[in-house]
């Protein structure tokens, strides 16, 4: 099917995003209209005609963005939202009463309608990629709750990346004690690895699924030895790499404790460093850590939500993008981030910095650079993240006639300033339309919603209470 979207209020080219200021004048000079041939945005302009076998997507009424672009999200999380046990609890609190009490227990008919869940949230805030960090795996384990993954992202028609976790040692991880689980052996995982990959990866500037090598926690999860062997199996196979770091002091202080050096400096004597490795939250980085992590050319998934709602602090982007650093953004899963919104994470990253650093610390430009093109390059997905002739058609169509946006003077960043509630009229991932005037596709809700409550009954006759 081909589309020509006409007559939009803005779109977000990449020079907008190049320039800081002037946002009204780029505006003005933006395209209106945006002509899709196969997948591909083939013209761009103002004015442009309809042809016999196009569809008109009228777009007066919105702004167009390119698709968003999570990089850091635990799906499986999206059914134990507002746990009442981790309502007030800090990280490793939380951490052992909410996803660890419960993650063992999670089938696969529950997984399935958690991703289901989970990216539908996603979709609705403007998202059309989605990193999952996965960590639902044990010596037992078998391949039907990472498939119902797979299969929730294609029949949403979202990008999925799975940031497939995982621990190779108990260690210090209270999460892991509190699930009671034996963590797979290092070979048994890189088999596993080796399996998905066969089945599932696809390479190339547009990959729909793709997979990344990501054992829970950096330092918790795993051992030296275990991070070497698999950066060393990730580079071989040209796949990136993630984890969670320093999301609180206790990565630094056991790092310390038990290798005499900061948590960084750890990472990089593990050849955990590099452009081909991003880090969640990265909360207590410190200057020397920062210069370290922007040397090497590491990026960061900053999650503003959940570090605010669990306590954790505000990581330092201000001072990382001084140094250089490459800044994404994740909403993080929805048990510690209940919103699971990527314009949630765009408009509080963008107010949250200026409360230390003034009124010019964060741009609204800036932020959406973080949420699309940073993305997009980190995950080495070259054909999203911007809306230019020759990228893939990966975009948004956010409506802005809803009255909260009359009187708003600034409307190709409206829907980042004003925050949410925001409204996808129109969405299409990799050519796809996947959202059709407010209506997700793929996916009946109601179904969903009472196959959810169902797994939720099964899942509470295996732990008790929520
Ligand atoms: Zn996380």
């Amino acid at each position: 099917m081909n589309y020509l979207i006409k007559n939009a209020v803005a779109t977000i080219e990449p020079q907008l995003l190049d320039t800081v200021e002037a946002v009204s004048h780029s505006m003005e000079n933006a395209a209106k209209d945006i002509r899709i041939s196969k997948g591909i945005i083939v013209e761009m302009g103002l004015g442009l005609p309809l042809h016999p076998n196009e569809v008109l997507v009228n777009a007066s009424d919105c702004v167009v963005y390119p698709g968003l672009v999570n990089t850091h999200h635990h799906l499986a999380q999206s059914v134990l939202k507002g746990i009442p046990a981790g309502l007030n609890s800090d990280l490793g609190h939380w951490l052992a009463e909410v996803p660890f009490r419960f993650w063992p227990h999670i089938d696969p008919q529950l997984m399935y309608d958690a991703a289901i869940l989970g990216l539908a949230e996603l979709l609705r805030s403007g998202a059309t990629t989605c990193c999952d960090h996965h960590y639902l795996y044990h010596a037992s384990v078998t391949p039907e709750i990472e498939d119902a993954l797979w299969q929730a992202a294609s029949d949403i028609g979202m990008r999925l990346v799975l940031c497939r976790g995982g621990a190779t040692a108990t260690g210090s991880h209270k999460g892991l004690q509190k699930a009671a689980i034996t963590p797979e052996t290092i070979s048994q995982m890189l088999n596993r690895l080796d399996d998905t990959r066969s089945r599932y990866h696809q390479a190339g500037p547009n990959g729909m699924r793709r997979l990344v090598v990501a054992p829970t926690s950096l330092i918790h999860s795993t051992k030296a030895e275990d991070l070497k062997t698999l950066a060393a199996y990730a580079r071989n196979y040209d796949l990136k790499m993630h984890s969670h770091l320093l999301e609180v002091d206790f990565d630094e202080q056991q790092c310390r404790n038990l290798y005499g050096k900061s948590a960084v400096a750890y990472a990089q004597g593990c050849d955990w460093l590099g452009e081909d490795v991003w880090f969640a939250h990265l909360v207590k980085a410190s200057s020397q850590d920062i210069n370290l992590l922007a040397k090497s050319g590491t990026s960061i998934s900053h999650c503003p939500t959940s570090n605010c709602r669990l306590g954790s602090g505000i990581a330092p982007v201000v001072a990382m993008r001084e140094a250089g650093m490459n800044i994404t953004l994740g909403v993080d899963g929805s048990a510690s981030s209940e919103s699971a919104s990527m314009i949630q994470e765009l408009n509080l990253a963008w107010l949250l910095h200026r409360s230390g650093h003034g009124a010019n610390a964060t741009r609204a430009t800036q932020v959406a650079q973080w949420g699309t093109q940073n993305a997009a390059k980190l995950l080495g997905l070259d054909a999203i993240g911007a809306l230019s002739v020759g990228k893939a058609a990966d975009l948004v169509l956010f409506d802005i006639s809803h009255f909260r946006y009359w009187g708003m003077h600034s409307k190709s960043v409206a829907p980042i300033i004003a925050g949410e509630p925001v409204s996808v009229k129109t969405c299409f991932i990799n050519g796809k339309l996947v959202i059709d005037d407010g209506n997700i596709k793929g996916i009946n809700l109601a179904d969903r919603q009472t196959s959810l409550l169902q797994g939720l009954a099964r899942l509470k006759q295996k732990v008790g209470d929520f």
